[in-house]
């Protein structure tokens, strides 16, 4: 790494007064910095948006919302909070936003509360189809505090439309369960959601629709995948995900009481003293969000995600559902080889360089830490500048080192060193964008 870029000053500032956590940020950088980066809800958030996180906006308490805080010295902390605001409504087309939330799960918590009591139905995908654990897990307070009720998912290997969201059983498990709201959106679902039909089926049992646009948020920002506005009563999501900003949630609604409810449930509901540096640096992932070169980054994700989909393809693995839409996919490792695991794979890839987690697929025999799935995805690849031949290269990879691994441990060993120098130097044609940023 060159000693001048902006990278290096802050962690030789850093290591001034605490080396020892100097040092564990460095080797994440390197690793970061020399890896394939294919976890689906993971970015590389630009030198603005990170510097803009670690500014002395941290420094300040501005519990309230922008013009009614709870302490003083708040002037330029209301400003940029309605800019945060501002940014996010022109983006996503709706009119009222809160940009408060610390995470997705903060998000949907307050959202919950605005939208149901205690001990209330609602509906959406289980976890293991690729639902997210605040739908309704038995362990997270969306499955303790209400009682959820999910629609499946088909699974069908010679029938690959069958792995869709199939809205004729969303419609039948709404009309005999009566939810006071339904859920769409995932952390695990490679196809375009219907949010229109979504919300003929919500009007139809009088629930409330909210989209959980944590994943595709970045692709609905730039056009690449269809808005959850108009349909929605209120969508949630995350900030960091493929919307490449700080770590932090976002909530949006067009409609005026809904939005009371939701301030108040934010703030003092669910969360104290908001963050106002990660609020300042999701006012700049914003602006970034807005420019055009956006748009032509999002829709390059969504190439890539066919390009890598289709290398795998090529190489004997099943992607369920046939494909993508959008910058995620699912791969079926079974059709390779009935012995190979998910958990073997998201091993035997990071080995070599290649970072995955393992996932379920529909109806995965093998229990949740294990699984017979690699979800994969493609925002952080593509903010590198990874294209179409980059993707068919790691497609060669993850099948060279998976097959390796089926052969034995030595095996294994060989092909995962070979694939990392590869990787490596392949990285090195690719730098971070905070890695490369100049001082002078
Ligand atoms: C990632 C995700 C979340 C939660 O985000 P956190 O910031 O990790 O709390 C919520 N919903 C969906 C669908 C997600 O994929």
């Amino acid at each position: 790494m060159a000693h001048d870029t902006l990278d290096r000053l802050i962690l030789d500032h850093i290591a001034r007064s605490d080396p020892e956590v100097a040092s564990i940020v460095a080797a994440e950088a390197e690793r970061q910095e020399h890896t394939i980066e294919l976890i689906a809800s993971e970015n590389h958030a630009s030198p603005a948006v990170m510097l803009a996180a670690g500014t002395c906006m941290t420094n300040k308490y501005a519990e309230g919302y922008p013009g009614r805080r709870y302490y003083g010295g708040c002037e330029h902390h209301d400003k940029v909070e309605q800019l945060a605001r501002d940014r996010a409504k022109e983006l996503f087309g709706c009119k009222f936003a809160n940009v408060q939330p610390h995470s997705g799960a903060q998000a949907n918590t307050a959202v919950f509360m605005s939208i149901m009591q205690p001990g209330d139905t609602f509906l959406s995908l289980v976890l293991k189809d690729g639902g997210h654990l605040s739908h309704g897990m038995n362990l997270n307070f969306s499955g303790i505090f209400y009682k959820p009720v999910h629609y499946p998912l088909h699974y069908d290997k010679d029938h690959p439309e069958h792995e869709q969201i199939d809205y004729d059983a969303v419609r039948q498990v709404a009309l005999e369960t009566k939810p006071k709201a339904i859920l769409c959106g995932y952390s695990a679902y490679p196809r375009v959601i219907d949010f229109a039909r979504f919300r003929q089926i919500a009007d139809e049992v009088g629930a409330v629709l909210m989209a959980d646009i944590a994943h595709i948020a970045g692709l609905v920002a730039a056009g690449v995948h269809p808005s959850p506005f108009p349909h929605a009563h209120v969508v949630t999501t995350t900030t960091h995900k493929s919307l490449r900003g700080p770590r932090g949630g976002l909530i949006m609604t067009n409609e005026e009481e809904l939005n009371k409810l939701i301030n108040r449930n934010v703030f003092p509901g669910v969360q104290g003293g908001p963050l106002m540096h990660i609020i300042t640096a999701k006012a700049v992932a914003f602006g970034e969000a807005l420019r055009p070169e956006f748009q032509a980054y999002q829709q390059q994700v969504v190439k890539n995600a066919r390009a890598l989909a289709a290398a795998l393809q090529k190489h004997g693995y099943r992607i369920t559902s046939g494909g993508t839409d959008n910058h995620l996919m699912l791969v079926d490792l079974t059709a390779k080889s009935d012995d190979l695991t998910g958990k073997d794979a998201e091993k035997w890839l990071e080995g070599a360089g290649i970072i995955t987690n393992k996932n379920g697929i529909p109806d995965d025999p093998r229990p949740p830490m294990i699984t017979s799935g690699l979800r994969l995805g493609t925002p952080a690849t593509t903010t590198r500048g990874f294209t179409e031949p980059e993707m068919e290269r790691i497609g060669a990879w993850i099948d060279r080192v998976l097959s390796a691994g089926l052969k034995g441990e030595s095996e294994l060993a060989a092909e995962s060193d070979k694939v990392r120098s590869e990787i490596r130097a392949l990285c090195e044609r690719f730098p971070l964008p905070h890695a490369t940023l100049e001082t002078a």
